[in-house]
């Protein structure tokens, strides 16, 4: 934030949101398998950083590799994953009710998870709301003193079937306004999220890049922390939004297809 821009040939590892950027409803875009190949082939470490929570890694693993990505389990991180390494290190053997759409228990290693006597109140996402009951027993044992902690807090994201709310940070605003409490958030857009996948690459934030389609949940986000940040103009992208931002992405490019030419100009 010192105004000046970074020199993206200082990159030496990125962060790459998956949907939006590398596929759309985990269809590929054009030339994204190929750009991350190149990436890889010329030694840039990176992470794949989504707050999909509708997925375990394993399947989103999975679904990239069936889109054409050549990708490890240790290169992805999910909203959940985060989750679990912040409940393991800030909320160790406590009890957690976790809300989410999908069981996303081979996640959550060494979590206890509990229906009743939270001591934690995890919500996930959702494309569904959840029913009154859910909402109202999450509600009641917040009141009873439990912490509540969001996955992630991007409202919304692009389906095939156009934009989508997210039900799940839905019921988490719900409970925050009704107990005048925050939410500790794990995944985008939260601090931690970036802090934590820099310390797995191993890389001051300076060094780093993070490539997103969400120009405030991504790349303001991540610059805050003092990463580069580069919004591609695919996914979620509209021309609008970039235009009314009081902040500007260091970089904005088509798609992650030229990425590589950013970062290592031939
Ligand atoms: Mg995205």
């Amino acid at each position: 934030m010192t105004g000046s821009k970074p020199d993206p040939r200082d990159v030496s590892g990125l962060l790459l949101d998956i949907d939006g950027v590398l596929t759309v409803s985990w269809r590929a875009l054009p030339g994204a398998p190929e750009a991350l190949a190149r990436v890889s082939s010329s030694g840039i470490p990176f992470l794949l950083l989504t707050n999909t929570t509708e997925l375990t890694r394993a399947d989103v693993v999975e679904r990239l590799r069936n889109a054409g990505f050549r990708v490890r389990r240790e290169d992805v991180m999910t909203a959940p994953t985060l989750t679990a390494a912040y409940l393991r290190s800030s909320h160790p053997g406590a009890r957690c009710l976790v809300l989410s759409a999908v069981d996303l228990t081979e996640d959550l290693e060494g979590i206890e998870l509990v229906e009743d006597e939270a001591d934690v109140v995890v919500i996930g996402g959702a494309t569904e709301p959840f029913g009154a009951e859910v909402a109202n027993r999450a509600f009641r044992m917040l009141l009873d003193g439990a912490a509540l902690v969001l996955m992630h807090r991007s409202p919304s994201w692009m389906t095939d079937q156009g934009m989508t709310l997210d039900a799940g940070v839905m019921l988490a605003a719900g409970l925050e306004q009704a107990t005048e409490r925050k939410a500790v958030v794990c995944g985008k857009p939260s601090p931690e999220c970036f802090r934590a996948s820099l310390s797995l690459l191993d890389l001051p934030p300076e060094r780093a890049a993070m490539v997103g389609d969400d120009l405030r949940n991504d790349v303001l986000a991540a610059q805050s922390v003092g990463l580069t940040g580069v919004l591609v103009r695919t996914g979620k992208f509209r021309e609008a939004d970039l235009e009314s931002s009081p902040r500007v992405p260091d970089f904005v490019i088509d798609s992650v297809a030229v990425l590589p030419e950013l970062l290592r100009p031939m």
